[in-house]
């Protein structure tokens, strides 16, 4: 190759840089635990509608605006939709949703319409979906009712290429590979993928010394011992973006930035744990602001999926992902040591 092939090649390559394949959710080896609302059933709300002559639909939609209550939380459904005409397929009416039907009733409703010389063809109740979909699991399943409002998003989504995938297996894998019966965990930096922390359960020493907490202290004690006495942590947030501008010497004591640390003690880590962890030790991952949490075996007493959805709490003030069933074919035979069983994980 000449050198102005190389230039070239290397000028091609600089302005078009390969853009990593993810994987679309149903291809990974393991399953985002989420939110109780991208699993629920279908739930029905009543609602009164009312078949009208196309002519008529704007006079009803200003009607409805002014005079019956507002349609709240029901965005997600379509306002109008199109019918047969009755006994004449060929023609069509328009349905129009007027409002929830335990916000009025019908005589009331009836007159409202007859004081503002509106006859419309007929009023019915029917029944639509009261939450909106957020997936096209729940659209596909709940749309027949009445038509609504989705559009799959899935730029808010957890991303892994092939390769993320094979480096969450390693650290499964090495995990189980060590544990010898006990509960493992492990908390690693996401962008350099060091390993910062592993620890086995020690309860038998210490009841509370459970393979989570054993690894957060673990993480508290590099703290201390990089930050001398102070034990301040030192870490800023933006380090979990790969962008080491910002905690250059030179930016941390720049008066135009801020000095102190903003991170909590795991801000962005990731955790990579043999078994679902108890509320205790799910709480100390939210406290101390973990990215995504990978486990193996789900547990009784389990609070990221089994019993409780931790991570996910629309009460608590940190969210995170959580991966649950890593390499679960390949360990549901690992068998935990006799004191553990039974045990809350
Ligand atoms: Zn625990």
């Amino acid at each position: 190759m000449t050198e102005t092939n190389g230039k070239q090649a290397a000028s091609s390559t600089q302005s078009k840089p390969v853009k990593p394949t993810y994987l679309h959710r149903e291809e990974w080896p393991f399953q985002e635990v989420m939110d109780d609302a991208y699993e629920r059933e279908l739930e029905i709300i009543q609602v009164f509608t009312v078949y009208v002559e196309p002519k008529q639909t704007n006079d009803i939609l200003k009607l409805a605006q002014k005079k019956l209550p507002p349609l709240e939380g029901l965005d997600h459904c379509k306002r109008i939709r199109r019918q047969p005409k009755p006994g004449n397929d060929k023609e069509y009416i328009l349905e129009v949703i007027l409002c929830k039907k335990d916000r009025i009733d019908q005589e009331q409703l009836e007159k409202i319409f007859s004081d503002n010389n509106i006859i419309p063809i007929q009023f019915n109740i029917i029944p639509l979906s009261k939450h909106a979909p957020l997936n096209t699991k729940q659209y596909e399943a709940w749309k027949h009712l009445w038509p609504l409002n989705y559009r799959e998003d899935t730029r808010l989504d957890p991303k892994f290429t092939k390769e993320d995938i094979m480096t969450v297996h390693e650290h499964i894998q090495h995990l189980f590979n060590t544990a010898e019966g006990s509960v493992k965990c492990r908390i690693v930096h996401p962008v350099t993928n060091k390993v910062l922390s592993e620890e086995s359960d020690h309860r038998s020493r210490h009841p509370l010394h459970h393979a989570v907490i054993n690894c957060i202290n673990s993480i508290a004690a590099l703290e201390f011992e990089a930050n001398g006495k102070r034990g301040r942590l030192k870490r800023m947030s933006n380090e979990m973006t790969g962008n080491e501008d910002d905690s250059t010497e030179e930016a941390t004591t720049s008066p135009a930035k801020p000095t102190a640390p903003t991170a909590y003690l795991c801000t962005g880590y990731d955790v990579y744990l043999t078994h679902e962890p108890c509320a205790m030790c799910a709480m100390a991952l939210l406290h101390s602001r973990v990215a995504r949490v990978f486990y193996s075996i789900p547990s009784k007493t389990g609070a990221f999926g089994t019993n409780y959805k931790i991570h996910s709490h629309h009460s608590l003030n940190h969210h995170f992902r959580v991966f649950k069933n890593v390499l679960y074919e390949d360990m549901q035979s690992y068998r935990l040591h006799p004191a553990l069983i039974d045990q809350e994980l």
